[in-house]
């Protein structure tokens, strides 16, 4: 049973293996040409042999119809070698093939013994070569079909073996039993070669199956690095593509567009009114209201023009102007139009509603730019004079912006080289008592007159020195010196002396401030800090925190320039101020405007409500002073009264103050 199960697995083809089926196909198809080639011409070579002994059917028409089908067969194989099949083809020719074997070798071994009588002892000698050269090469050829050569040597080599056997002839019974041995040698070899192949194709398997399991590998690796790529370059919050992301872009949009001499526009938006949003809702409602402005953003998104989020309220645009949706320079600020428009539309948090607006800066390549930070630079500037001058709108970086920043950058590198200490110096404003115009403090107001550029207003310099960090040596530098000179002023009026947001963003600047003070000549009460509203909104928490620490001193708080930000009635209560100062666009020609009159009293109503002193600032004309002191203004500040004045000034005009109000004294007392 186990011999039957044997031999039959040895004459069958291997089903269980379909890798081993195609790689035995492969192999085998190149050979089978070469098999019936081998056929052929033994076969016609042994019918010419016999041409003029044997019979016209065996040496002619046998021979044809074989060879017919050797050729036939011989060309199907040449095609089959050149197809691309799968394993289960590759099996079914295998076992075709097995099964044309036998009947193709009995018909060849019967067609040769059948040649025997009729030949004479050479021709017999051909016939038994014929067997044995035809039974190497087949099995040769055969290596890869185990099965089929094995069928064919033993349907060849037993005939030969009984045919020669019973010629009697010692010759062919030698040769018989020379090539019954040597085709014993030829299996050895055919059975270790096709072990040796089963195993190679098994290697070679092993190896392909490694392979594969790599290539998924560095596949499931790729996918990986593509994902985190994707999400360094991906806004967490609001999803969409991040500042990371938008100057990679930005470079290579920019080299696209010099290459190809298309247009390029930059947009960059930033909220107004967002960091009010942050304070009085918490960063949760500040959250929504940046994922809202993104997905009203994304609505403009289209191809060609891509949205970023740069980080915090900032958004960012790169617009290709020669896109698929070409536009001219209308059309593009018609765009940023619509962007402000939809982001200044409310926006539902829980139940709350919130507003803020957005401000547009665009700059255009070619105009502008030499490269794409450049570019960004000019977008960014347009956006902060979009915020400066007309928030909620948009601003194109034009010739008068690019004047105004050629001169801020030139301010910038004179201001980084000055001798501040030598250059800058301080001019004090009177602040006068509404009702006895008697001066009760001095405002210190930096002067800086730069040996390149002259007299540069502080409007000017002092953001310029914030957005460089030389802020707050400039206030170290001029609070020393304001204390100095406040400590000689006769009548002991306050000093009012202005802060920027950087001095009260950071504790150890306020620590430096208190330091200052303490070691000055004044007291303490004697000193009125000014901070604006902006200062408040950078760092609610912070701001409030430092605005304490110098309360807790002694010395005064105002808040200036009030009405211009976005300090709402909120914050001024939770804050403890000393006074507000009206900004000097309200107190303009308040008597002839109902609008500004009405503010200036509302405001007024607020501070007496609070205790605190309502100082009215930019007074120019007697009108606004008659108005203002008629609303109950505490105090005023203006041209109409002095415009500040140099130390020597500000002393001398106090000395006058004192001389007249001894006079006056004298006059009432009559001495
Ligand atoms: P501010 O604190 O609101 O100062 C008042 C500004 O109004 C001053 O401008 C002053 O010269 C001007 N002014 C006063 N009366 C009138 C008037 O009747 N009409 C008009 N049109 N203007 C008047 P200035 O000196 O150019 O200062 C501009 C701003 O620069 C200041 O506004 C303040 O925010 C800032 N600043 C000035 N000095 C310093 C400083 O030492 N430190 C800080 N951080 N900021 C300063
Ligand atoms: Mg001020
Ligand atoms: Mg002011």
């Amino acid at each position: 049973m186990k011999l039957f199960q044997s031999v039959k697995r040895l004459l069958t083809v291997p089903n269980d293996n379909p890798e081993l089926a195609l790689a035995q196909f492969k192999a085998f198809s190149k050979q089978v040409p070469l098999l019936y080639f081998i056929l052929l011409t033994n076969m016609l070579s042994l019918a010419g042999t016999h041409q003029q002994s044997a019979p016209f059917w065996l040496v002619k028409v046998v021979p044809a119809v074989f060879a017919v089908i050797f050729i036939v067969r011989g060309i199907g194989w040449i095609r089959e070698s050149r197809k691309t099949v799968d394993a289960a083809y590759a099996y079914r020719r295998l076992i075709s093939t097995n099964l044309l074997v036998p009947p193709i070798a009995i018909m060849s071994v019967a067609w040769s013994v059948a040649l025997i009588p009729y030949g004479n002892d050479y021709q017999r000698a051909h016939v038994a070569f014929f067997m044995s050269i035809t039974v190497i090469g087949v099995i040769f050829c055969l290596m890869h079909l185990r099965s089929a050569a094995l069928m064919v040597t033993f349907l060849v080599i037993l005939p030969f073996a009984i045919v020669m056997g019973l010629s009697g002839e010692p010759t062919l019974i030698a040769t018989a039993v020379n090539m019954f041995l040597v085709s014993l040698a030829m299996i050895a070899i055919l059975m270790r070669h096709y072990s040796d192949f089963t195993k190679l194709n098994e290697q070679r398997l092993t190896l392909l199956a490694q392979q594969a399991a790599l290539h998924d590998k560095n596949r499931e690796m790729q996918l990986l690095s593509d994902e985190n790529l994707r999400l360094a370059n991906l806004d967490s919050l609001t999803q969409i593509a991040n500042r990371r992301s938008f100057f990679s872009n930005l470079t290579s949009a920019f080299e696209r567009a010099r290459a190809e001499n298309r247009r390029l526009a930059i947009g960059v938006v930033d909220l107004d009114g967002f960091k009010p949003v942050n304070d009085l809702y918490g960063h949760s409602a500040g959250d929504k209201v940046l994922i809202e402005v993104a997905d009203r953003l994304s609505t403009f998104g289209r191809a060609g023009c891509s949205i970023f989020r740069l980080g915090g309220d900032e958004f960012a645009l790169l617009i290709d102007m020669d896109g698929k949706a070409a536009m001219d320079e209308k059309a593009l600020v018609e765009l940023g139009q619509r962007i402000c428009a939809s982001l200044s539309l409310p926006i539902m948090i829980g139940n709350s509603v919130v507003h803020v607006t957005g401000s547009m800066g665009i700059a255009v390549y070619p105009d502008v730019g030499l490269n794409g930070q450049d570019l960004y630079e000019r977008a960014d500037y347009a956006l902060y004079s979009a915020k400066r001058e007309n928030r909620a709108s948009v601003v194109v970086f034009n010739a008068r912006q690019a004047k105004a920043l050629f001169r801020q950058r030139q301010v910038e590198e004179v201001l980084f080289a000055a001798d501040l200490s030598r250059e800058i110096t301080l001019a004090y404003q009177p602040i006068v008592d509404a009702r006895s115009g008697r001066t009760v403090g001095f405002e210190a107001l930096a002067r800086w007159t730069s040996p390149v550029l002259g007299p540069v207003s502080p409007a000017e310099f002092i953001p310029i020195a914030e957005q460089h960090g030389r802020i707050n040596l400039i206030t170290r530098l001029l609070l020393t010196r304001a204390l100095k000179d406040a400590a000689s002023w006769r009548g002991e009026p306050y000093l009012s002396f202005n802060l920027s947001p950087h001095d009260l963003a950071v504790e150890e600047n306020v620590l430096r401030i208190i330091s200052a003070v303490s070691s000055s000549d004044i007291a303490p009460e004697r000193i009125n800090f000014e901070i604006t509203e902006t200062a408040i909104m950078h760092d609610f928490e912070q701001a409030a925190h430092s605005i304490e620490l110098l309360r807790a001193l002694g010395c005064q708080m105002s808040l200036d320039d009030f009405g211009t930000g976005y300090s709402s009635l909120n914050h001024v209560h939770k804050l403890p101020l000393s006074k507000i100062k009206i900004d000097r666009s309200f107190v303009d020609r308040i008597d002839e405007r109902p609008a500004s009159y009405k503010i200036v009293k509302s405001v007024l109503t607020l501070c007496s409500e609070m205790g605190l002193t309502a100082i009215a600032e930019g007074v120019e004309r007697e009108e606004e002073v008659r108005v203002l002191k008629q609303l109950g203004v505490n105090a005023m500040q203006g041209y109409y009264f002095s415009t500040p004045l140099v130390q020597d000034l500000a002393a001398a005009r106090l000395e006058r103050e004192q001389a007249d109000a001894g006079a006056a004294m004298a006059l009432v007392t009559g001495e």
